[in-house]
């Protein structure tokens, strides 16, 4: 196209060149370091988001930077899946050996980690030779991204409804409702897909007694249980895996996010007997498994498992939870989460407590119209949640 008119700063640029699917503030990040932010004007935030539960060990962290590094000695960014490579090897170990998984494909993205997980379970229904059985149950205010298949599983009607028709066979249960997924659930339902601790929906819990019902719902009807943990696995609860506290396992759970501190992986985590149906061309990926990103993951998922780390995420997340509680506000409704993914609950639709935390440099995310997403990089510190509590009080007194 012609250039009709000279963009002067970046965020005209913006407006003219991108297509327009988000509505950003009026700043530009440059800089970052540890839990902190820095725009183009020098402004500091504190980073409350971390790219949406992605960058877990913050920025400029010395050991992924060092990884990042150390990875490119070799000049190998991408090589294929058609070759071995030693660091893609090594992570899978590590991911089954901190799991209750056998195996591990990679994939990019937590969409594509979904949609890799949805054909896995149609191919087990398939090779049962069960070709009616291609049902799918999933949860209202469920997240599964973007993509046309976890798009389907994501039963928002303003994500859906432009891009119909969608998977068929497609039927969304009531969350933390056993007797919903009963009336559903039968021999043509192929897999369930869950998260344990809802993100984008607001940040609600399935309690380990809903999980271990719907484990044996599963188990009577042959069905694929998913375990969508692309938001709260790796850490950001507190235990490496957000299903561990419910003691149910899942036969699928992908991961994504935080997975390599930013770098874009996901990954699909399969017993043994998922395994055993999926053959060499039932799926596959360009990019996914590349020696650099998933040198960095390795990296990421061993520091985050340590004990110590997992042990810090706890005591500042019960003491955000603590603290939050002690915010006199009327606006404030429910406060609830596990680790460091919380949700602050308000009486009000929440966008204009993220604007005005740009002014009081505090980067903040909604889950759904009237949640407070707090998914912090997993190294904020008490003092940090202190400088939160400080600020969103002034904030939330402004405003009532
Ligand atoms: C973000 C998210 C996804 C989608 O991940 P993308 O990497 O954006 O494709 C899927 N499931 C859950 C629970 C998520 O939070």
């Amino acid at each position: 196209m012609v250039e009709t008119t000279v963009p002067r700063t970046l965020i005209e640029q913006e407006h003219q060149y991108l297509v327009q699917t988000y509505g950003r503030p009026d700043f530009v990040l440059v800089r970052g370091e540890g839990m902190t932010l820095y725009d183009d004007a020098g402004r500091a935030y504190a980073d409350w988001v971390a790219g949406i539960a992605v960058n877990a060990l913050g920025y400029n962290d010395a050991g992924v930077q060092a990884e990042i590094q150390a990875g490119l000695q070799n000049g190998l960014i991408h090589l294929s899946n058609l070759y071995h490579n030693a660091p893609m090897i090594e992570l899978a170990r590590v991911l089954v050996e901190k799991s209750f998984a056998d195996r591990v494909f990679f994939a990019n993205s937590g969409t594509e980690a979904n949609e890799g997980a949805l054909k896995f379970a149609r191919r087990v229904a398939y090779n049962a030779g069960k070709p009616d059985k291609i049902e799918f149950i999933t949860f209202d205010h469920g997240f599964h991204g973007r993509s046309m298949g976890s798009l389907s599983m994501t039963p928002k009607e303003k994500y859906q409804k432009p891009f119909k028709p969608l998977l068929p066979g497609v039927q969304v249960a009531e969350f933390n409702n056993i007797e919903s997924v009963r009336a559903l659930i039968s021999d043509k339902t192929c897999a369930v897909m869950i998260e344990p601790i809802q993100g984008e929906g607001g940040i609600h819990e399935a309690s380990a007694e809903f999980l271990r019902e719907l484990r044996t719902l599963c188990d009577e009807h042959n069905t694929v249980l998913i375990f969508d943990e692309v938001q709260c696995g790796v850490g950001r609860t507190g235990a490496l895996w957000a299903h561990e506290a419910s003691g149910v396992t899942p036969d699928i759970m992908t991961v994504a996010k935080p997975l390599a501190a930013g770098l874009p992986i996901g990954a699909i985590l399969v017993t043994q007997r998922i395994a055993d149906n999926i053959s060499a061309g039932d799926h596959g990926s360009t990019f996914a498994g590349g020696p650099l990103i998933t040198r960095v993951a390795k990296y990421v998922v061993e520091r985050i498992s340590e004990p110590a780390f997992l042990a810090h995420v706890r005591e500042v997340g019960e003491y955000l939870q603590e603290r939050l509680s002690e915010i006199n506000s009327p606006l404030i409704t429910d406060i609830r989460g596990r680790g460091l993914m919380v949700g602050v609950e308000m009486s009000m639709d929440v966008s204009p407590v993220v604007k005005l935390g740009y002014e009081h440099g505090l980067l903040l995310v909604n889950a759904g119209p009237n949640v407070i997403r707090l998914v912090p990089p997993l190294i904020a510190t008490k003092s940090d949640v202190d400088h939160l509590v400080a600020k969103l009080t002034i904030i939330l007194e402004s405003l009532s």
